[in-house]
């Protein structure tokens, strides 16, 4: 199995889904939504370049983590390496996933676009599909527009008692060196704010190095 192309990932939020998890973002997505939360995560460029096991290991070096996330980026097109991540990952502990696509379920069962999607979905708990639209945002839940949908693939989380749809949103700032990262699903009001503070502090630092 072949490296996975990795945006970024964060170990420890409550911020994507039930219960303490790690998120993995990858690099590459097809679409090119208006209001993408992430657009430096869209252009299909080298980044981080890890194993499938030795990320697995990673992100549940942490004992108190109990589920995975995986978003990004555009997952499906990495479907073959992530599914080795979860099946790693359970090898280690139990551990469920939320996973997010901009593909609607039917086009992935029918047209898979690249190879281990339909592996990849067998391992999915919950999952998020279709394309933000911003304005269908309607601030609620972990989906981003109202016209995203929440399948429960394995029946597993739906009695979690956790909101996918309805819950008011959460979001968690992590600041490392002079790179922030913004996680989970924010209102748009606050993805602003976000947007001109890391701004603020890429000013300042390069004013601090001139
Ligand atoms: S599918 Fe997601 S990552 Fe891709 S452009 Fe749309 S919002 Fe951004």
């Amino acid at each position: 199995m072949g490296a996975l192309n990795i945006a970024a990932t964060w170990v420890g939020t409550r911020a994507l889904g039930p219960g303490r998890r790690s998120v993995v973002w990858v690099q590459g997505c097809p679409f090119h939504c208006a209001g993408c939360m992430s657009p430096d995560w869209i252009p299909d460029v080298p980044a981080r370049s890890v194993e499938p096991a030795a990320l697995a290991a990673e992100l549940l070096a942490d004992p108190t983590i109990e589920g995975l996330t995986f978003s990004g980026g555009e997952p499906m097109h990495q479907a073959a390496g992530l599914t080795e991540v979860i099946r790693a990952a359970r090898r280690i502990r139990d551990t469920t996933l939320v996973c997010f696509t901009g593909y609607r379920l039917e086009r992935l069962r029918r047209r898979p676009p690249g190879p281990g999607v339909a592996e990849l979905l067998a391992e999915v708990d919950v999952l998020i599909d279709g394309l933000y639209v911003a304005a269908l945002d309607d601030s609620r839940g972990l989906r981003g527009s109202a016209n995203q949908r929440v399948h429960h693939l394995s029946g597993r989380m739906a009695e979690s008692g956790y909101d996918f749809t309805g819950r008011d949103r959460t979001a968690e700032i992590a600041a490392d060196g002079h790179e922030a990262l913004l996680i989970g699903v924010p209102p748009p009001a606050l993805l602003t704010v976000f947007d001109a503070a890391v701004e603020r502090i890429r000013q300042s630092h390069i004013g601090g190095r001139a």
